[in-house]
């Protein structure tokens, strides 16, 4: 990609960001705000956000779980059968012209449910684990901190369906393993798991994955040496229960959050199916989510420094940034334009800032706040070399063409 050419340029400096991503994000050129809580995504974002996807349906592919689409148009009758058409407080009601009210879907129990029921009808249909990847809403009185907590984001939700509580356990378990997974390749290293009450969602028990960051809203107990965390509302310990480390209070954002649905919503919907012994029983039901935005706006959070974004490289935007210094040189601009051509030859991914306008400061600045994990220089002084530095590293080496092809 040439970056002359890429829509959705750097900013000198923004104004009215309340968290390190929103700002990062919006002067990068990845996102755009539109009004508080609604956001745009620039191609940067979007490639961003998509590996991100990638990294998440590779991982509930594993578990056996498929993918499937549902709208987030929801009438109003199948909220009110689960009641929760008054009950969620956060949940966006609208009507249309022609007198029918629908909620924008926050959650898709709702669907999911009557979908199940469609085609589950014995035991031999069992276990089934649904997911999709789309945009929900909540409406709430204050967005805040960019795409952190916003009134439209993504999610990915994952249902489970089980003939009994014991095959909900142990598939529950292989998604809290698929989803410290999903962490880790995101570059999210330290994720921290409480137990908590799942509020109006569900009354049965629930797990929370957390990121340690100040720009959280949740204040976490945890233990520094072992995954050990709780809510401080519920917590009563000062040494770790598990290894015995002093235990430390920070602030934390909740990446993904799984439940035990039980039968609550199967009941709502009459969703039965005919076990083993004959007898007509309700499923018992997981929900599973993480938001893909929010997951976003976090990994910026924890992967940043002064000078912009330091991207983990499974989910940078692209692998390298080449930069073209002195391009009115002809043997220069050649050079450089043959360079991109031969790495894009080889699939590699680059973005090629090739604008012959801007100081080779500007083109650093630019490079260290976009935060693409190599950064590549061709100038007068590299002659036929390629001067290769690391965005979280900095030191600088000169290679030839079989070096750099050998380090990536
Ligand atoms: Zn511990």
């Amino acid at each position: 990609m040439f970056y002359s050419k890429l829509f959705g340029k750097t900013k000198k400096e923004i104004k009215n960001y309340d968290s390190i991503s929103h700002k990062l994000l919006t002067q990068a050129g990845f996102i755009d705000q539109i009004a508080s809580g609604i956001f745009e995504y620039l191609p940067l974002g979007k490639i961003v956000l998509s590996k991100i996807e990638t990294i998440i349906r590779k991982e509930m592919n594993t578990i056996d779980a498929q993918e499937v689409l549902m709208p987030s148009l929801h009438p109003k009758i199948l909220w009110e059968k689960t009641n929760r058409w008054n009950s969620v407080d956060v949940l966006f009601k609208i009507k249309s012209q022609w007198a029918n009210e629908y909620a924008l879907a926050p959650t898709h129990e709702e669907t999911i449910t009557p979908l199940a029921k469609k085609f589950i009808k014995s035991y031999k249909d069992l276990p089934l684990a649904l997911y999709h990847i789309t945009a929900k809403f909540r409406d709430e009185k204050r967005a805040k901190s960019g795409i952190l907590r916003g009134r439209e984001f993504g999610m990915k939700d994952l249902y489970s369906f089980h003939k009994d509580k014991k095959d909900l356990e142990n598939y529950y378990q292989k998604v809290i393993k698929a989803y410290l997974k999903i962490f880790k390749k995101c570059g999210l290293k330290e994720i921290k798991i409480t137990e908590a009450s799942g509020g109006s969602f569900t009354k049965k028990f629930s797990h929370e994955f957390n990121v340690i960051t100040p720009a959280g809203e949740v204040n976490l107990i945890y233990c520094e040496k072992c995954e050990f965390a709780q809510n401080e509302e519920i917590a009563n310990n000062n040494v770790c229960p598990k290894c015995k480390n002093n235990l430390k209070k920070n602030k934390a954002i909740e990446v993904g959050n799984i439940f035990d649905l039980g039968t609550r919503f199967c009941e709502a919907f009459d969703l039965k199916f005919i076990d083993k012994d004959g007898k007509e029983k309700y499923p018992v039901m997981g929900c599973y989510g993480i938001g893909t935005t929010r997951l976003m706006g976090t990994i910026v959070e924890i992967n940043n420094d002064e000078k912009g974004i330091i991207w983990p490289e499974n989910i940078a935007p692209y692998k390298i940034h080449l930069i073209g210094l002195d391009l009115k040189d002809k043997n220069i601009r050649q050079n450089s334009y043959n360079l991109y051509k031969k790495l894009t030859e080889k699939n590699i991914e680059v973005l090629f800032d090739n604008r012959e306008d801007v100081s080779a400061g500007e083109k650093f600045n630019d490079a260290d706040l976009i935060g693409i994990p190599i950064r590549l220089i061709i100038s007068k002084k590299t002659g036929d070399k390629i001067e290769y530095k690391k965005r979280n590293n900095k030191e600088i080496k000169i290679i030839s063409f079989d070096e750099l092809i050998n380090k990536i």
